[in-house]
């Protein structure tokens, strides 16, 4: 074993220890555009939602996007889903479900544009909304919710059940490969993706006409033009008129922001300044790597770093994610890679892998840079930065990206793999643009990266 092999394996058990004296911690996409069409597969696991104890001195804490003054008693809901928040051991609100829930449950309802750090609960506010407004006596679809990819779609559908166990709540997936040709969608709540949620309608296997909630999870995504916008148009025009439109996302930059009000007219309007964007419990890291390839020999020499909790690697495109999966694999490391390329049951055998913990690392695209909430990912890398399609530096999906870590309080850590000076100048901008230091970690001492990441953690 060579010295550097000795130093990260004593890392790994210092790590180890650290994370494990600790409570565990709980987990966006690239040429990968979201999907615009997507298969149900029986899940592998149920999601664990484990609340931490440690979490209480942050729900304390009036500066905390986790802060709140109410309990969920005070906010309106039914007891059946009080009995399903209780069961997955949420103990208080978040700051955006204390002060969203109550103006998303008013009557007559209003539209909603909701802005909230990545991993502050957005999900239960929608679906608790959702399920508020179905009346289980009509056997129709009434809540219908949009998001950019598959995997995320299945998650938000994990939430709906978990939420609803105390509900007679009949639940459809809109996603490709769920629902068998000339079959109807008579459910009262259906999640899916764009692109077949408007093939359904069209085909006319679900009606919209009885639909009261309408919501966009990831919603400056799902309105992109260049991106699902056209699609989330075409299922918006089916809705009723008098349907509450509910969007929300961690970022709306200002060219979406003003179309978002011309979809959700009249809207209440929950917002974050640019500053509090990022999530202060994930620390942000960069290392200067010699040429693409030392990317490569930099990732293999962080294995076991990566594999102490769980982490995600990003690339830009899905032969990058296939090659760098493919050669660690080779090499005898344990990693999947996860892209729009995948067939649909694979694609959902990979994400149910990596949340049950499975496999630890995840080679993807942006097509999980969005909205995947897995508790355990402790470490996010941009092996490449991310970029718009004109190619300037994409400061939103970067948010995503890394907001993958640090879910609803716990830490975490990204590290941005640059390597010339055109990377080098994307992330300075990033960092730039969000106000958050990126600090230099060297690539050739092992040790003090070491240190620093333990630090991090810490
Ligand atoms: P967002 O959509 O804002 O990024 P999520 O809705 O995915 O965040 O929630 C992040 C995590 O926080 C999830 O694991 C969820 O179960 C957990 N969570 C949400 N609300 C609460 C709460 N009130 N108490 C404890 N945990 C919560
Ligand atoms: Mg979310």
């Amino acid at each position: 074993m060579s010295g550097d092999e000795k130093t990260v394996e004593s890392l790994s058990k210092r790590l180890g220890g650290i994370l494990g004296e600790k409570e565990e911690k709980k987990l966006d996409w690239a040429d990968d555009t979201p999907d615009d069409d997507e298969a149900e597969e029986p899940r592998l696991s149920e999601p664990k939602y484990d609340v931490q104890v440690t979490l209480a001195d942050q729900q304390a804490d009036p500066n905390s996007p986790l802060f709140s003054v109410k309990s969920f008693e005070q906010l309106g809901l039914h007891e059946d889903l009080l009995k399903g928040i209780y069961a997955m051991k949420f103990t208080k609100p978040s700051k955006i479900q204390e002060r969203a829930l109550p103006l998303l449950l008013q009557n007559p309802p209003r539209n909603m544009i909701g802005q909230s750090q990545s991993g502050t609960g957005k999900t239960a506010a929608f679906v608790l909304t959702m399920l508020s407004r179905i009346d289980f006596s009509v056997q129709k679809p009434q809540a219908v919710a949009l998001a950019p990819s598959r995997e995320l779609a299945r998650q938000i559908m994990d939430v709906v059940q978990a939420m609803g166990r105390f509900t007679p709540v009949r639940t459809a997936y809109a996603i490709p490969d769920a629902i068998k040709r000339g079959e109807r969608v008579d459910a009262h709540l259906v999640v899916g993706t764009p692109g077949k949620m408007f093939d359904l309608i069209k085909t006319r296997a679900l009606d919209p006409s009885a639909v009261k909630v309408f919501v966009l999870d990831e919603a400056d995504n799902m309105l992109d033009q260049q991106g699902l916008g056209e699609q989330s148009i075409r299922v918006k025009n089916t809705m009723p008129r008098t349907c509450q439109v509910v969007l929300f996302s961690a970022t709306f930059p200002d060219n979406v922001r003003t179309f978002a009000a011309k979809f959700a007219p009249s809207a209440n309007e929950i917002r974050l300044k640019q500053e509090e964007l990022s999530v202060e419990s994930i620390r942000q890291f960069y290392m200067d790597c010699r040429s693409e390839e030392h990317k490569y020999d930099v990732l293999v020499e962080l294995y076991s770093l990566l594999t102490i909790g769980q982490s995600i690697i990003f690339c830009a495109k899905r032969d990058t994610a296939d090659r760098i999966a493919q050669r660690m694999t080779a090499e005898g490391h344990r990693v999947d890679s996860l892209h729009g390329k995948l067939d649909n049951a694979e694609r959902d055998r990979t994400i149910d892998g990596f949340r049950s913990g499975k496999c630890k690392v995840l080679i993807a695209t942006n097509v999980i840079a969005r909205g995947i909430d897995i508790q355990q990912v402790t470490l996010v890398v941009n092996y490449d930065m991310p970029l718009t399609q004109s190619g300037e530096p994409d400061t939103e999906t970067y948010l995503h990206r890394i907001g993958r870590t640090g879910r609803f309080g716990r830490r975490g850590v990204s590290i941005n793999f640059v390597h010339d000076e055109r990377s080098k100048e994307q992330m300075h901008a990033i960092e730039k643009a969000l106000h958050c230091p990126i600090v230099a970690v060297p690539t050739d001492d092992v040790e003090l990266m070491e240190q620093t990441i333990k630090d991090a953690l810490k």
